[in-house]
């Protein structure tokens, strides 16, 4: 090692070696939390309430925006013109949602099912044969907001999108290239099959209409002004031998997010205002009021620490960290990476320079003076961390919400855990990047 190199970035060694027996023990317990989050928060209304819990049982500023976005702020020593110290995560991930009118009898299947427009970039055949619970609200036209969850409690039932037998497939789908194997007008989820008594049509519908405005007070047309979700009914849990990883839904972001939450609460009297800041529809391209491009909800944050300050020159003074998830080097996959530049499982958190695709189109790419301070900051809070690009230049991309933070004049780095089958519905994570994640987040709040 030369002078001045740090043994703490990537592939000199595992994070699991960098850190010490206490920290792997910590990294252990901590990521008893996690799961715990990711079980309580699988969508982003869900993330946001747990998140609001949190903050005020501990006792710390939350502002929430339309349920979907939500702020935890700390005032810092110097005063909110020096600019602020966020991090930003977001609480979206891919699923199955409900169409407006999605309840339908199918005459020839006997089945009633719920037709659903996939969110967020999905392989579609990971999303059929597999159970799937229902977390969402639905409003009545008087304003009535019903939550609704079915299929997480083991008592519950699950729901779930069929699939053709092999037997049969061969022709629809087996010589089919398998992103068109499986069609999105096709991820229909089957709800029930019990007929109504009596002479009348659609009788499976209608029995299943009764039950639900028996058992929710919800009636066919108040699907319209619902947001439900279809999810993965699974749990997250320890994955391997050595229990080193966590296998789950949505760990893109919550990994994330769920970091930035512990970090922020164990904050005190920073130097600079910090800000952890949990947004949505980062998924869907950050479109939407509760979103990284939604800014008047940061704007709103900052009038609200000083409300004679400058916006614009706190914004052009304020350091942020992109705290979302990388791509994890895949095994029997490794040719579409560049591997002296990708990111693998339990080597630290990942510092992504950029991201967008070929050419470094839609991409922000942090300036070379804010990735050393970054790497300085690291390095002395001995935080595990690597580099990472998504994948090998021109093999595909994907963006993060970096840009819309650097468009306002900041300072911005992708800093987030590295995840192995990305927008699946069981994504892998490491407890080692976890923590390191953790740690970094600290580090910067500190700084
Ligand atoms: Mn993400
Ligand atoms: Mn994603």
């Amino acid at each position: 090692m030369k002078d001045g190199e740090s043994k703490y970035a990537y592939k000199k060694k595992t994070a699991w070696e960098l850190f010490s027996k206490p920290q792997i023990t910590t990294a252990f317990t901590f990521a008893e939390g996690y799961k715990t989050f990711l079980n309580e928060a699988k969508t982003e209304r869900e993330a946001i309430h747990v998140i609001a819990e949190v903050a005020k049982k501990e006792k710390k500023k939350i502002v929430v925006n339309q349920e979907k976005s939500a702020a935890i702020v700390i005032k810092g020593k110097k005063p909110v013109r020096d600019g602020l110290r966020i991090v930003i995560s977001h609480i979206d991930s891919p699923r199955l949602d409900l169409k407006q009118v999605p309840l339908f009898q199918d005459s020839e299947s006997h089945l009633a099912l719920f037709e659903t427009h996939y969110y967020g970039g999905i392989k579609k055949f990971q999303w059929v044969v597999i159970p799937l619970a229902l977390h969402g609200v639905i409003v009545k036209k008087d304003g009535k907001k019903i939550t609704f969850t079915l299929g997480e409690d083991d008592l519950d039932p699950v729901f779930s999108v069929p699939d053709l037998l092999p037997h049969l497939s061969h022709d629809v789908q087996d010589n089919k290239k398998i992103d068109e194997a499986i069609k999105a007008e096709s991820l229909d989820i089957v709800i029930g099959s019990l007929p109504a008594r009596g002479d009348f049509k659609e009788k499976i519908k209608a029995a299943i209409l009764e039950k639900l405005h028996a058992e929710y007070d919800i009636t066919e047309e108040d699907f319209i002004s619902a947001e439900l979700e279809a999810v993965p009914a699974f749990k997250a849990r320890d994955m391997g031998f050595d229990r080193s990883l966590v296998g789950a839904y949505g760990q893109d972001d919550r990994i994330c997010a769920y970091a930035a939450l512990q970090a922020i609460l164990d904050v005190k009297n920073p130097e600079h205002t910090v800000l952890s800041l949990f947004v949505d529809k980062e998924e869907i391209g950050s479109e939407g009021n509760a979103s990284a491009q939604a800014t008047s909800f940061l704007r709103f944050l900052i009038r609200e620490q000083d409300a004679n300050v400058d916006i614009d020159s706190v914004l052009v003074k304020s350091k942020v960290i992109s705290a979302d998830v990388s791509s994890a080097v895949t095994p029997n996959y490794t040719d579409v990476f560049e591997l002296k530049n990708a990111s693998s499982l339990g080597s630290g958190v990942v510092m992504s320079k950029y991201t967008g695709h070929g050419g470094k189109y839609s991409a922000n790419d942090a300036s070379a003076e804010y990735i050393a301070e970054i790497r300085a900051l690291l390095d002395k809070a001995k935080v595990p961390w690597q580099t990472g690009e998504l994948g090998k230049v021109d093999k595909g991309g994907g963006g993060t919400v970096a840009k819309y933070f650097s468009r306002l004049g900041m300072e911005v780095v992708d800093l987030g855990a590295p995840v192995l089958s990305m927008h699946s519905p069981y994504e892998v994570a490491s407890k080692a990047d976890l923590y390191a994640s953790y740690l970094a987040y600290l580090a910067f709040f500190k700084s």
